[in-house]
């Protein structure tokens, strides 16, 4: 199987066939750079575990939801899994059909309900009884039907960071599994509303299929419970969560995790259910990087730092989840400087900057790194602190690079912004 697109040759680190020296040339730093056939290599280990079954794929927007990002997935036949109108907005702009559209979220706003039931989506994803009941008043006032699928909450340990574990009890996620019976009987009450489906998802970056199986059978328990009541449950939504290797971690293989699933719901006598997967991380994480400039060496008595132009602003996962990427050197030097160990901090006026600790590294000022297994939760998390404008994006394709999002202006910062009148 296709393994990954960044390999050095010549000892400089290629994205497909382009050199990232050329990239940073071309575009600038920071850079996110995406490999469309990474892109493509996910997506089709999912598609082809699917095959034979009635199983689906909604790509998770959030994870990274740049235009061209979408639209190589739609181009491929995936479904998206959106959180937002924002969300929704991008989706239907690269011409994505509304019927492979579902909406998940604890906090939909009536605004959000109303345009997402405008668009005719395939299913919401209810999390709470507050919400059934503002969707069906929204349904109802547009004298139309709302299908609507309820998240429940397993109780399960995906064994994941506590910042993205959402499948116990004590997270904001889903109805409690002891109370989903009697939500559903509440929801079958109400005209406007057609119930399709059961959904749920118990956290991100899980590195066992375990907890999965457990979720899935309870609920199936579920299922045939809400089925002896009379409703009928069409699809089942597993939601997404598969982890990616970024340092030592070894998650199972996409197409071991679906087949393992598919399998258990085939014994389970519901291998004709129709079933979605809402991945994310699993389909962008390890097709994107983030490139970066070492600006400055600062040499300390405790600690040597190597100060680069990519702040959290631009990558924000080690500073909120203290998360590891690998940051390698984008030119393997002929007569490389002594090695050192560096804290890799970004420009950013907080100590919590960092994109890597104690890492060992030859470098000199002006030097490339690369912070690998940037392409989910990275550009989509990043943000104008310090007013820092946000980085390009590229997508390489062979030998092309396209620019997929144009690096944002100062000026753009504040064009919205007003000085009191005088
Ligand atoms: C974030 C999210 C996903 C995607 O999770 P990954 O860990 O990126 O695969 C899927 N479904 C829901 C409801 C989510 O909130």
């Amino acid at each position: 199987m296709f393994d990954t697109p960044f390999q050095y040759i010549n000892d400089t680190l290629h994205v497909e066939d382009v050199p990232l020296t050329t990239l940073a040339e071309q575009f600038g730093t920071p850079l996110y750079v995406y490999s469309r056939a990474a892109l493509t290599s996910a997506y089709q280990a999912y598609a082809h575990a699917c095959a034979g079954y009635q199983a689906k794929i909604y790509y998770a927007v959030k994870a990274n939801s740049n235009l061209a990002v979408l639209d190589v997935f739609a181009r491929l036949g995936a479904g998206f899994d959106i959180v937002s109108g924002g969300e929704l907005a991008r989706v239907l702009k690269i011409g994505a059909r509304a019927d492979k559209i579902v909406f998940s979220g604890v906090g939909k706003s009536a605004a959000e309900m109303q345009a997402a039931l405008n668009a005719g989506v395939k299913c919401f994803n209810i999390e709470s009884l507050a919400e059934l009941h503002r969707l069906h008043d929204i349904a109802a006032h547009a004298n139309q039907t709302a299908r609507v699928s309820l998240r429940v909450n397993p109780d399960v340990d995906a064994k994941t960071h506590p910042y993205i574990s959402t499948g116990l009890k004590s997270n904001k996620f889903g109805i409690a599994f002891d109370e989903a019976r009697a939500a559903y009987r509440t929801a079958a009450a109400m005209k406007h509303l057609e119930i399709v489906g059961i959904d749920c998802h118990i956290g991100s970056q899980i590195t066992e299929i375990a907890p999965y199986l457990d979720a899935l059978d309870k609920i199936l328990e579920l299922i045939e419970a809400l089925e002896a009541d009379g409703i009928q449950i069409s699809h089942l939504d597993m939601g997404g969560g598969l982890g990616i290797r970024y340092d030592a971690e070894t998650p199972p293989a996409i197409s071991t995790f679906v087949h393992t699933l598919l399998t258990h719901l085939a014994e389970r006598g519901h291998g004709s259910r129709e079933i979605l997967f809402e991945p994310g991380r699993s389909l962008v994480g390890n097709a994107g990087i983030l490139l970066t400039k070492v600006e400055y060496l600062k040499p300390g008595a405790d600690k040597n730092f190597a100060i680069v132009d990519a702040g959290m602003n631009d990558l924000a996962r080690p500073a909120m989840y203290q998360a590891y990427h690998d940051l390698a050197p984008v030119l393997k030097h002929r007569n490389p400087p002594p090695a050192a160990l560096y804290d890799v901090v970004g420009p950013v006026c907080e100590s919590g900057d960092w994109l890597g600790r104690d890492r060992t590294l030859a470098l000199k000022p002006g030097d490339l790194l690369a912070a690998h297994s940037a392409g989910a939760y990275s550009f989509t998390m990043s943000s104008n602190y310090n007013t820092r404008p946000r980085a390009a994006e590229v997508m390489v394709e062979g030998k092309q690079a396209h620019l997929v999002r144009a690096r944002e202006t100062v000026e753009q910062l504040f064009a919205a912004e007003m000085k009191l009148p005088d």
